[in-house]
């Protein structure tokens, strides 16, 4: 079945009471029956809802749904996008181990992967995740990971993805893709080799600012890569705190298992119940939406592109743009998303079209209905030294846009007046 109609159905077929929209199981615990059906969902002999904090009706819904859409086996939701990359790496890492990161991810990445995890004894490595040429000789023993992003927040690059999935493989390490800007419908990192993706569905699954949520999902056949495998005992060893269980020898896709049973179990973010529900909303109109950001970013993006006082636009699916050729390679229709940037001459003239756009938002968020506009150098960079920013090419004049739903016309309007 294809995307837009799995996203719309799948995993709920209006049983019990023929409502069509897919019920909100807002509770927090389930009734076993009997002692034995008690017994055995605890032994995992049988699956079925235990308490909210390890699965909920609705959630799952969500959880299977999005999996599907995104081509993958399983899936295992957060209550945020920074919670399914914490469990992501840690169902792979711990003291001892490393994990190899690009450097180009989203901040809130590189400050947990970097340096909070650095507290709990797992350290990181970051690589050039534009050629991939130095990641191989970054690999070890303690290798658990490699990290990155298909469409990077807020560089908006895309990675040598093939390179990275061929180096990992040639080595039994698991890859873990971010696709929170790409989402599934503009590109499936699973059908391309990638063995897990996480997602922050805080910003276009839920899609109008609604909700936080996280989820991460597995590729098929993610379990030959993970049994009999040295890198990760965990999955094949007897686990202490369950009872001796040994993750290789259940007949269930592991990566997700593990990460519910002895990650999501202990650490407890866990999606409300609400926010799931929101999020099955959400993505049943991703398909629709995403097409629509697409097209209206590409329209401010030509727009600008052909603004004297706009010295360089950077947006994948412009045609000029150095990453055009790698957006028509991986993602569908060449369609990028809604995230572009722009330079204008320096701090102040950034500044003052912040102040004079009207219907942009001055907001640091993406993936909204609503559009908006950012200053990283006077925002979300501010502590960064101006010789590290130039570096990184987050120059003073760098305007960030959040291209939503609104008619172009009136977008460019907006810029129109605000750049004078
Ligand atoms: C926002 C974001 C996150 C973090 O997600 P939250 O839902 O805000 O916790 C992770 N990765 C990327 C690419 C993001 O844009």
């Amino acid at each position: 079945m294809t995307q837009e109609t799995l996203a719309l159905h799948y995993g709920y077929n209006q049983e019990h009471t023929g409502a069509m929209a897919v019920p909100l199981y807002q509770t927090t615990a389930y009734d076993f029956g009997s002692a034995e059906t008690a017994a055995n969902r605890f032994a995992l002999k049988e699956l079925g809802p235990i308490y909210t904090r390890l699965n909920n009706p609705t959630t799952e819904i969500f959880e299977n749904r999005f999996a599907a859409v995104e081509g993958g086996e399983a899936g295992l939701a957060t209550s945020s996008g920074q919670s399914a990359v914490f469990f992501a790496a840690a169902n792979l890492a711990e003291a001892g181990d490393n994990i190899i990161v690009a450097k180009k991810v989203y901040g809130g990445t590189t400050t947990l992967l970097t340096h909070t995890l650095k507290r709990f004894g797992i350290t990181a490595k970051t690589f050039d995740s534009d050629t991939a040429e130095d990641l191989e000789k970054l690999i070890d023993d303690k290798t658990k990971a490699i990290f990155f992003e298909s469409l990077s927040n807020p560089q908006i690059a895309i990675p040598n993805i093939e390179k990275i999935v061929e180096v990992a493989n040639r080595h039994n390490i698991i890859t873990i893709c971010d696709n929170t800007v790409a989402t599934p419908i503009l590109f499936q990192p699973l059908l391309h080799g990638v063995d897990v993706t996480v997602h922050s569905t805080s910003k276009y699954t839920t899609g109008q600012g609604l909700a936080l949520g996280g989820i991460l999902v597995a590729r098929n056949g993610l379990n030959k890569k993970l049994i009999g495998n040295e890198r990760y005992p965990q999955f094949n060893e007897p686990d202490e705190s369950y009872h001796g269980l040994v993750y290789a020898d259940l007949p269930f896709p592991l990566f997700t298992l593990r990460a519910r049973l002895s990650l999501l179990r202990d650490i407890g973010a866990t999606p409300a119940p609400f926010n799931s529900w929101l999020l099955i909303q959400g993505l049943e109109t991703l398909h629709v939406r995403m097409k629509q950001h697409s097209n209206n970013a590409l329209e401010v993006a030509k727009y600008l592109n052909a603004h004297p006082k706009v010295k360089k636009v950077s947006y994948p699916g412009l045609e000029g743009d150095t990453q055009h050729e790698r957006a028509n390679k991986y993602f569908k229709d060449g369609l990028t998303s809604g995230l572009l940037s722009f330079e204008v001459e320096d701090f102040d003239t950034a500044k003052n079209i912040l102040n004079s756009a009207k219907l942009f938002s001055v907001v640091v968020n993406i993936g909204d209905s609503k559009s908006i506009i950012t200053h990283p150098a006077s925002t979300t960079h501010m502590q960064v030294p101006a010789d590290e920013l130039e570096a990184s090419g987050i120059k003073q004049g760098l305007i960030r846009l959040s291209i939503g739903l609104e008619n172009p016309a009136d977008l460019i309007a907006d810029l129109e007046q605000a750049i004078g």
